[in-house]
């Protein structure tokens, strides 16, 4: 130990590296593995490990996108601009960014760029607002409630051995709450904006209770990720819900908002977040146990008794359509031969 302010040896210097690289050891036994690490190929392979084959190994699209996820992106486009460079972007801007996504990935979205950046202006569309009127308060109200934006959509990469962690924090801002500066990391939630941007129904109101923002699972990830990265800890997470800011149409809270802006949480503590870290490790384990086992079971997941497989792109690869006979005697006797999965697919473990 090096005694005072002395000037630290050689080995404190090491013995130093070593304690702060310690965390890695146990990740460095993991093998090759098959994609990168995002919170949503966490998500999808514990939804269905069959589905995070197609979509993460294999790198099969499936079907067409529903139409909300670039809306979603197109509302993480506006913001990111209004935040990092203080204007809103322009129609010409905003066609660009959409073409740009959809040479990536097809859409459920029967509306060209033009059409869709006019809705995006549209006043009609939310009641009086349009969606970039949404975009405009939230950065309003950001700066009213004495949240200072430091970084926004930025993209955070931890590699360690053969894993790689990937992510996008929408937000890191500080907060002055009674003379103490708070960091919190935010993530904007577009849903809910959809269909009445869509023209097929109406908002719905988005909301979090305290426990689903401290516990989120994404939220920590970005958190984890953080203090891996720079040893700095979030104090605090929010989600920010755009669509809560659309006043409703009727009844007596007419013209007033839907909900809550900002769902604002206290993080989780230090200790919290290292236990964290080994459920982390345990599914990144169970990751590379289906890689070396090659098995990818179709989970044929359900949200609340219902079968989510009807809402999945690879339905038909994966099961195949099957017309059955209700009232015949083949009920039950058929089933999807394996020879219906495309051939590069063949050969996958079937459990
Ligand atoms: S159809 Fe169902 S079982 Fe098959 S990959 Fe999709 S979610 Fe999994």
């Amino acid at each position: 130990m090096t005694p005072g302010n002395a000037i630290p040896s050689a080995v404190d210097i090491i013995l130093a590296h070593a304690r702060r690289e310690r965390w890695k050891n146990r990740w460095l036994t993991i093998g090759e593995m098959p994609f990168s690490i995002r919170q949503s190929s966490l998500r999808t392979y514990h939804n269905c490990k069959r589905k995070a084959f197609y979509s993460l190994v294999a790198g099969e699209k499936g079907g067409l996108r529903p139409a909300y996820f670039i809306i979603g992106s197109m509302v993480h486009y506006v913001l990111e601009s209004m935040l990092k460079h203080g204007s809103r972007p322009t129609p010409a801007t905003l066609e660009l960014k959409l073409d740009e996504l959809r040479a990536e990935d097809e859409y459920d979205l029967d509306m060209t760029n033009t059409e869709f950046v006019a809705r995006m202006f549209d006043t009609d569309a939310f009641y009086g607002m349009s969606l970039m009127d949404i975009c405009n308060m939230i950065v309003v109200w950001l700066e009213a409630g004495g949240y200072e934006v430091k970084v926004s959509e930025k993209r955070w990469d931890v590699v360690v051995g053969n894993v790689a962690f990937q992510g996008t924090i929408d937000v890191l801002a500080t907060r002055n709450i009674d003379g103490r500066v708070y960091n919190i990391i935010a993530d904007f939630k577009a849903g809910g904006i959809a269909d009445r941007f869509l023209g097929k129904g109406s908002c719905k109101a988005v909301s979090y209770r305290d426990e689903e923002v401290t516990q989120s699972n994404q939220l920590q990830m970005y958190d984890w990720a953080m203090y891996r990265l720079h040893g700095a800890k979030a104090h605090r997470y929010a989600y920010i819900t755009p669509v809560n800011l659309v006043p409703n149409a009727t009844g007596k809270n007419k013209g007033k908002p839907r909900g809550d802006l900002m769902f604002d949480q206290p993080a989780v503590t230090l200790d919290q977040l290292l236990s964290y870290e080994d459920d982390l490790f345990a599914m990144v384990k169970e990751i590379e146990y289906s890689r070396i086992h090659n098995s990818w079971p179709r989970l044929r997941p359900e949200v609340f008794g219902k079968l989510d497989c009807l809402r999945c792109p690879h339905k038909v690869a994966c099961l195949g359509i099957r017309e059955l006979n209700t009232g015949g005697a083949d009920v039950g006797t058929g089933g999807v031969a394996h020879t219906n999965l495309p051939p590069h697919l063949r050969g996958v473990t079937l459990t």
